[in-house]
């Protein structure tokens, strides 16, 4: 199967057709430029390492030595020797390897265009101006200011500097746990989903969680609405995620077959409600490690975690609820990692201006140091 029709292959219900995920999509000319990259690693002799998050591509998962999510991947940086660091993610998981980073290392991103949309729907200046609004509704509370490492360095800086920190989708609970014990109200950027999800999880009522729309006055709410909020959400999501819609569990159920449904905490809540399990990808990766052969399980996440656990356990029946593709983690791919790891082009380093490392290395570190 080659990568096109790998990426137009659909997942057929109603045929129970779950046998035929593809198994192969990396081209000749992909496969030379591969093994040029592990020579040339080999050469490097330690000095240059490669980080691949999970939703990329078998092969660029392959040639990292460490595979993970955006959590597993930066409290790695500080333990790594190696000079050189590739990273194989998008933009903000760049930046937080370089904030995490020693002095004497660099961390390269074989394509600068890899943003991620979520992190760009929460800017600096808007989170200033809601700030400001809500310190105002808000005179005798403490806003603890918490977001997703799915965020500029900018707004992590905003974090570490107003006492807040970052979570991830592995952490998220014991992070706000540790924000209600040092405040009273926290403001969870920009994931509303995330921010939801793990709200519920932890019983604070739906009437207590508002969802700020920044491009209405007050959010859209009254004064009174947002006193009484407990966690007031930033109106951001990941596409990715919320593609997944009750009405493709329908008809998964509507297959008959017996199936294990996990899906990541970036979706809506109307599909979280619907899951059998629900967890970051380490989440996901260690339940179908320890599942039994004969379960299947059907996940909702980002189609390439999906496809290489299927390859990873040929045994075990490994589906898509639907192909949901990060076309931005796309945007990292072989010919790039391999111009990197051979030329270290100057305009693949990501550096992190130093006024603003200071504050989200803070955001950061509090987040490792709760998360221990
Ligand atoms: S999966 Fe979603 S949150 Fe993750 S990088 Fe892609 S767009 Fe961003």
């Amino acid at each position: 199967m080659n990568r096109k029709d790998f990426y137009n292959y659909e997942i057929d219900f109603k045929t129970n057709n779950f046998n035929s995920f593809p198994h192969d999509i990396v081209s000749e000319n992909e496969l030379k430029l591969v093994n040029e990259i592990l020579e040339r690693k080999k050469s490097l002799n330690g000095d240059v390492v490669i980080l691949s998050h999970h939703y990329q591509s078998k092969w660029i998962a392959d040639i990292g030595d460490f595979v993970g999510d955006s959590f597993e991947l930066s409290a790695k940086i500080s333990k790594i020797d190696a000079k050189k660091i590739i990273f194989a993610g998008v933009h903000f998981m760049a930046e937080s390897a370089d904030i995490l980073s020693r002095e004497d290392q660099t961390i390269y991103l074989p394509n600068t265009l890899a943003g991620c949309p979520m992190a760009d729907m929460a800017t600096i200046g808007e989170l200033e101006n809601v700030w400001s609004q809500l310190t105002e509704v808000l005179p005798n509370k403490k806003i603890v200011p918490i977001t997703y490492m799915n965020s500029t360095a900018e707004i992590k800086s905003f974090c570490g500097e107003h006492n807040g920190a970052v979570c991830t989708s592995s952490n998220a609970e014991s992070v706000l746990k540790w924000a209600y014990s040092v405040g009273d109200v926290v403001l969870f950027l920009p994931d509303k989903n995330l921010g939801r999800n793990t709200a519920t999880k932890m019983g604070i009522p739906q009437s207590e969680q508002i969802i700020y729309d920044f491009n209405e006055a007050l959010g859209g709410h009254s004064e009174s609405d947002i006193q009484k909020a407990k966690i007031i959400l930033w109106n951001g999501f990941c596409h990715v995620h919320t593609y997944f819609a009750p009405d493709m569990v329908k008809s998964l159920k509507e297959s008959g077959k017996k199936v294990t449904l996990l899906v990541h905490p970036e979706s809506n809540p109307d599909v979280i409600a619907l899951a059998d399990g629900v967890g970051s990808t380490k989440y996901i990766t260690e339940y179908i490690e320890k599942s039994e052969l004969d379960e299947t399980i059907v996940v909702g996440t980002e189609i390439n975690l999906v496809y290489r656990m299927a390859q990873k356990f040929p045994n075990k029946k490994i589906v898509p609820l639907r192909k949901s593709l990060c076309p931005n983690m796309y945007r990292i791919n072989i010919p790039l990692i391999h111009k990197a790891i051979m030329e270290f082009p100057v305009d693949m380093e990501i550096h992190v201006p130093e006024n603003i490392k200071e504050n989200a290395k803070k955001a950061l570190e509090r987040m490792l140091e709760i998360a221990k």
